[in-house]
Formats: structure tokens, C-alpha cells, sequence
């Protein structure tokens, strides 16, 4: 049966800028520029912010994503922050990513986080994969661990919070503690918190890394207290089957999804907003159409004696998917789903 979905709002993403790192785990796909600006990628959100005031269709959520790394300049870093005031996003985005970020000298570091943090960057989010060799070899650039606690120390000395994710994967686990002290040398953080990897992107290449129930508890005593059992980061496919197969079975709520790229952006800029959302509407629709709905996935591709771990519905959701177009190969435009591979 395919799947009853009801479209509830838009997610805007450009990749204005490349990243310079190619993390293992990470979850996007190409790290290059899209060739579109911030402020093509602002101007198009806004003209949906004023759409959406137009129709008085309050509750039409707007999502927006400048992917990659905050290697922006000041001026754009500056506009985003307006943005996602005028989006009437929470304090918590007023922050920057410092992964994919170039290696730079110290001096230059201390001025680019003093700068972001006087456009109104309130906080510096950082992923970690385990400390020294570990982190670098995830992180796939030497040294990049020492770098990451470097910015981290500046970060706190100009008074920004800092923010840090922890992945917890089988060749972090024992050296959780370890990286928690190293991290503590460079202040204490607003933010700290484990992640299992997502099932997505790269990080598809290192499932054997995944986690079990199992792992979590022999997790030791000095790195429990990072780990909220009832959250659901640490549901299991067997967890999921069962919270998945009691929950509503009513339409699901799903956002539209609008890449911008050198591609497309002035097609988009010359199209209304009804335009984009009806020609975006088709064709998430045809998507949807081609694949099992969220029900058939459960009953028929899942495992309810897996005692892995997945943090999202949409990760499990995913394992079931590729399970089922293992067997039945199918074509459809899969990034225009929540169950897409990619950003
Ligand atoms: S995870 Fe982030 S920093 Fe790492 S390669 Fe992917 S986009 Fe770049």
C-alpha cells in the first residue's frame, strides 16, 4: 500500500560553500558548491516567509539550510542570523559548525570566531569521533582532533558556548571518558551530548561500527551519565518496530524538498511560489508512489530481533527501505523523500 502523506511545509538547502574536510560518517552527499549564494539561498526563503504571511497559512513550516561548513564570510554568516530570526527560529541556531573548516593559523582563527560572534553567533558546534588517531582517522585529516580542541579553547575564551557531539561508535566507546577529559581542558560546554552514527550517507560504509543494546550497557560508569536511555536516540530496529507499529496510522506529516543549485536557481527565481510548490508537490507525490508505505516497510522488511541501534525513525525507516529495494530495484527520485541518502 503506498503511503498516506500530507505535505506540511518546504526545506530550502544550498551548498554555498565546499567543505574541506571528507569525513567518514559524513551524511551528505557531493561536498562541492552548489554555485548559488547565501543571498540567492535568503532571498528565495524569504520570498517564502512573505508567502506564507500572504495566505495566512501559518502553520506551513519553512526549514532552510546553508549545508557545509560556516566558512562563510562575516557578511553573509550576519544575514543567516537575520534569517533565522525572521524565521522565528529558537537561540539555539544561532550557531556555527566548525567541521570542514580550513586549517588555519591561530591568529587567524581568534579573528574569524570574534567576528562571527559580533554578526550575532551565540554558540560553536563541533562533532567528535573519539580523540586523537581515532577522531582523525573518522575525521580523515591529521591532526584534526588537536585543531578541533584549539578552536573549542578560543571558541570559550571569547565567550562563546560551545557545543559538542560525541559519536558513539564501537572504536569510540572505550575512549569516551578519555575524550570527555580532553574536552573538558577547553571548558565546560553548553552542549554535550553522545550520537550514534545516522544510517545515511557514508556512514553506510562502516555499519560494523554500529551499536548494540548490549554495547551501551557495558558503557562505562565515568560516561553513562551522557546517555538519557528514554531518549530516542538509543531505540533499537527491535525498539522501533514496536513504538513504530503503535503509533498513528494517519497521513504523514512531509516536508517538500528544494535543492538549489547552479542548476535550477533561476527557473526557481522566475517561478511563484505556488509554481514551485505545485511542480515540487507532483513530483514528490510520483516519489512516494513508487516505494511501500511506511506500514508495508514494518510488516514485511524489518527485524525485530535487531538489537542495533538507530537514532531517527527515518534511519530505521531507511534500513527497511534498502532492504526492500534490494530485492525490488526501483527508480525514483529518492532525495525529494524523507528517506532520502543525502543531506
Ligand atoms: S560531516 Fe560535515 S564536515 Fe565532515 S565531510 Fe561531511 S559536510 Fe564536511
Amino acid at each position: 500500500m503506498t503511503r498516506q502523506i500530507q505535505i506540511v511545509g518546504i526545506g530550502i538547502h544550498t551548498k554555498t560553500s565546499p567543505c574541506a574536510h571528507a569525513c567518514r560518517y559524513c551524511l551528505m552527499g557531493r561536498k562541492s558548491s552548489d554555485g548559488v549564494s547565501t543571498a540567492r539561498h535568503i532571498a528565495v526563503v524569504d520570498r517564502f516567509i512573505e508567502w506564507r504571511a500572504r495566505n495566512k497559512t501559518s502553520d506551513f513550516q519553512i526549514g532552510q539550510a546553508v549545508n557545509y561548513a560556516s566558512n562563510l564570510s562575516a557578511e553573509d554568516q550576519g544575514q543567516l542570523m537575520q534569517l533565522h530570526k525572521r524565521l522565528g527560529w529558537a537561540r539555539l541556531t544561532m550557531r556555527i559548525h566548525l567541521g570542514g573548516l580550513p586549517i588555519w593559523s591561530d591568529a587567524e582563527i581568534a579573528k574569524w570566531l570574534r567576528v562571527r560572534k559580533a554578526s550575532g553567533v551565540e554558540t560553536v558546534h563541533g562533532s567528535l569521533a573519539g580523540h586523537g588517531r581515532i577522531h582523525d582517522y573518522w575525521n580523515n585529516r591529521k591532526g584534526d582532533f588537536d585543531y578541533l580542541l584549539k578552536i573549542f579553547r578560543f571558541a570559550a575564551d571569547e565567550g562563546l558556548g560551545l557545543r559538542q557531539r560525541l559519536f558513539a561508535i564501537k572504536s569510540t566507546l572505550s575512549i569516551l571518558g578519555e575524550t570527555v577529559a580532553l574536552l573538558d581542558q577547553a571548558g565546560e560546554p553548553v552542549e554535550r551530548y553522545l550520537m550514534p552514527f545516522f544510517y545515511r550517507g557514508t556512514a553506510l560504509r562502516h555499519e560494523q561500527e554500529r551499536i548494540s543494546k548490549r554495547d551501551l550497557d557495558a558503557l562505562a560508569p565515568t560516561a553513562q551519565y551522557l546517555l538519557d536511555r528514554d531518549d530516542h536516540r538509543w531505540r533499537s530496529e527491535a525498539d522501533w518496530v514496536s513504538v513504530l507499529r503503535n503509533s498513528s496510522h494517519d497521513a504523514e506529516p512531509i516536508s517538500l524538498q528544494l535543492e538549489l543549485t547552479a542548476r535550477n536557481i533561476e527557473t526557481i527565481e522566475k517561478s511563484s511560489c505556488d509554481e514551485i510548490l505545485e511542480r515540487l508537490t507532483k513530483q514528490t507525490l510520483t516519489a512516494y508512489d513508487a516505494i511501500p508505505g511506511r506500514e508495508e516497510l514494518l510488516e514485511r522488511w524489518s527485524d525485530d530481533q535487531n538489537t542495533y541501534i538507530y537514532p531517527y525513525a527515518q534511519d530505521v525507516e531507511r534500513l527497511w527501505l534498502d532492504r526492500y529495494l534490494r530485492e525490488n530495484p526501483t527508480k525514483f527520485e529518492r532525495h525529494l523523500t524523507h528517506l532520502t541518502d543525502r543531506h
